[in-house]
């Protein structure tokens, strides 16, 4: 018999407007989640890459720099335009490489689109402030003003959203950027870059550079660097914050969560189970906001997780090309025997594996599938409560009250969304001051802001002082410049060393 190799696609970086191959030799492979097959190799980036990538940024950054923000604004326009007519694409690119239904990905798309539609307002954003007659004839302008060369560097269970929390703020206001995506799923990045130039981006200002922690360092290494955004797992994060704050770069490093959503007594029950099981095992539990441990507080357990179960039975779980599919795979083989491996430690370290997905007849089919699985009688210390299990899992704790609620969440190390349902105003809003998480729903269960706002957690959820896109992103963008300035006639100068003071 004679074997047939079948020829897969080699995905390439993107740098300064053209498809540029890896010259390194090393390359990963791009699964088919749902068929467990290979469908493309991916070049990664060695140190050559990196320079050559940042050389090209750096080389067409000051033309973008000086081209008139009304025009940068007009470009962006178009480009909203152009991912608005490409969502379809997109979201088909995410689907067959993360996993993730096409709605799913769709509503990815979305997210991200109004984070371009922000951006288009960069005029007014940009706006600088002016203080007149300071001193006697002496006045104040106050500029942002864009760093050069600035990365992004993002996780791969939001391939088009996460980048799009960066980029369009970070070229609007004037940088070249470079897209350092998920190695596991890296094409829609490159859709992106295209629709760029197409839009009128010039080359060298959006680049793609397809690798590992190689390309990853290369870039935390390099003083043409100026700024890193990254979105990924904690230890990553915390590792990009630390050796980029050392090599001089400004840096937001966003990592990973544990969400709690609180269910009071007095809460609707199947309001509370419809979001918990959306919220839980949507996109494979993939999401760092989807609900990870639901708090159920006092008498309300036993009929919310009744009302759960009666929906996770329900959950049509299949490949994310097919329409009636409601839950894809997870990303690898490695990461779904990861998560099946918590029903385990589950029941060895004392909770109570209510449903287990390695029971869902798809979890032995060839794809990287795992059933929705449930959790019961889970505490902290636990090793599915301490770790950030990212699968379709749903952990229950059981409190007595609010408080024993509140302390719970207050003392995980993460912190980056939490909700509570509820119909009390007055304890919803207590919630809402004294829980120490960064993004709150309230009878919302992933409060994801709009684009107009910003996105971050606390504690070990981020590292860096500003959030992602919105307001904190154009200023993450930009570093302000003061100018302060007199026209004096000339006849009045004198030397004088004492300290300038107002006059
Ligand atoms: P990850 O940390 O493994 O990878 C993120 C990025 O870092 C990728 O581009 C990857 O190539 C790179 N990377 C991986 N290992 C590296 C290393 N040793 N050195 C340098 N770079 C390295 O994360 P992931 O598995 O792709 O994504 C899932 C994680 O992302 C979850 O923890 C999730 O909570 C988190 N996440 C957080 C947010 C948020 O907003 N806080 C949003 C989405 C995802």
């Amino acid at each position: 018999m004679i074997a047939i190799e079948t020829e897969i696609k080699t995905i390439n970086h993107f740098i300064g407007g053209q498809a540029i191959p890896a010259t390194s030799g090393r390359s990963g492979v791009v699964w088919n989640p749902a068929t467990g097959e290979a469908q493309a190799h991916v070049g990664f980036a060695n140190e050559a890459d990196v320079n050559a990538v940042v050389a090209n940024a750096k080389a067409a950054w000051p033309a973008w720099r000086d081209t008139p923000v009304s025009k940068r604004s007009e470009i962006l326009f178009k480009l909203r335009e152009l991912v608005d007519q490409n969502r379809r694409r997109i979201a088909e690119a995410i689907s067959a490489e993360h996993g993730k239904t096409v709605p799913d990905a769709l509503g990815e798309v979305a997210r991200g689109l109004e984070c371009i539609e922000f951006a288009c307002g960069i005029p007014t954003l940009l706006k600088g402030e002016f203080s007149e007659q300071v001193s006697r004839g002496v006045d104040v302008l106050q500029l942002r003003q864009a760093h050069g060369v600035v990365a992004g560097i993002t996780p791969f269970n939001f391939p088009a959203m996460v980048p799009m929390w960066m980029f369009p703020n970070a070229i609007a206001c004037g940088n070249a950027f470079i897209l350092k995506p998920s190695e596991k799923d890296p094409s829609a990045g490159l859709i992106l870059a295209e629709l760029c130039l197409k839009a009128g981006v010039p080359p060298g200002i959006f680049n793609v550079l397809q690798g590992d922690k190689v390309a990853v360092d290369g870039l935390l290494n390099h003083p043409d660097v100026k700024a890193i955004s990254f979105v990924g797992s904690t230890p990553i994060a915390k590792y990009i914050y630390e050796t980029g704050t050392r090599n001089g770069k400004r840096v937001q490093a966003l990592g990973g969560a544990k969400n709690h959503m609180v269910v009071l007594p007095d809460a609707d029950i199947n309001m509370a189970a419809d979001a918990a099981v959306s919220a839980g095992f949507g996109s494979a539990g993939e999401r760092c906001m989807a609900i990870s441990v639901l708090v159920a507080v006092d008498s309300v357990a036993d009929p919310l997780i009744a009302a759960i179960r009666e929906r996770m039975e329900k959950i049509k779980v299949g490949p994310g090309s097919d329409p009636t599919s409601e839950m894809g795979p997870l990303i690898s083989r490695e990461h779904r025997d990861k998560v099946a491996g918590y029903m385990d430690s589950a029941k060895e370290d004392g909770a109570t594996v209510t449903v287990d997905g390695r029971e869902h007849p798809i979890s032995n089919s060839p794809g990287f599938f795992l059933g929705t699985s449930l959790i019961d009688n889970v505490k902290p210390g636990m090793r599915c409560y301490n770790d950030e299990i990212f699968g379709p899992v749903l952990n229950v704790a059981r409190v007595k009250t609010y408080e024993e609620a509140l302390n719970m969440i207050n003392s995980n190390p993460f912190a980056n969304g939490v909700a509570i349902f509820t119909r009390d105003g007055g304890v919803a809003r207590q919630f809402q001051m004294e829980v120490e998480v960064g993004m709150v729903g309230i009878n919302v269960p992933i409060p994801v802001p709009v684009a107009f706002h910003s996105f971050g957690g606390w504690k070990a959820s981020l590292f860096g002082d500003l959030h992602m896109y919105g307001p904190e992103g154009i200023k993450f963008y930009t570093r302000n410049k003061v100018i302060t300035s007199r026209w004096p006639d000339p006849s009045t100068s004198a030397v004088n060393l004492g300290f300038p003071q107002n006059r």
